[in-house]
């Protein structure tokens, strides 16, 4: 099997059983809507963050499988990460997804199948609107702290 087969397999597998789907009533999660017109993504984003720890992720959203899948990554990858943590991840994944070196010490597990993207220039708003969701969330709750 060639690498490009096995990405694709995982990116089906999160997209078939995506992780922590479905949004919660509750008040102490901080909620992130985003859209990707270009596509038709539509994405929220629910999160919970303790003592400056992100103790809880949700996602919810229709769109393509890129855009689908990388919401479960996503939430798999960041979850139980400290707010500081997650945003260097972010920046390593945002650097990954243009095509340039990203650091492997931070970014790893199954965020890595989407390098691919880079590319596929009209794909990098699909692999990337989860990740922008849960950023914007952290820096609001950084403004807010
Ligand atoms: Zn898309």
């Amino acid at each position: 099997m060639n690498i490009e087969n096995l990405y694709r397999q995982v990116i089906m597998e999160h997209y078939k059983n995506p992780r922590n789907k479905g949004l919660v009533d509750d008040p102490g999660y901080l909620t992130i809507h985003m859209n990707n017109p270009s596509c038709g993504d539509e994405l929220t984003v629910q999160m919970k963050v303790e003592n400056g720890v992100i103790t809880d992720l949700k996602q919810q959203g229709t769109g393509c499988s890129i855009c689908c899948s990388s919401a479960s990554v996503m939430t798999e990858t960041l979850k139980n990460e400290t707010t500081d943590r997650a945003l260097e991840i972010i920046r390593e994944y945002y650097e990954m997804i243009k095509g340039m070196p990203y650091n492997p010490e931070i970014l790893k597990g199954d965020a890595l199948v989407y390098q691919g993207v880079s590319q596929f220039p009209a794909r990098i708003k699909c692999a990337t609107l989860a990740w922008k969701a849960c950023e914007k969330g952290i820096c609001k709750i950084k403004e807010e702290a």
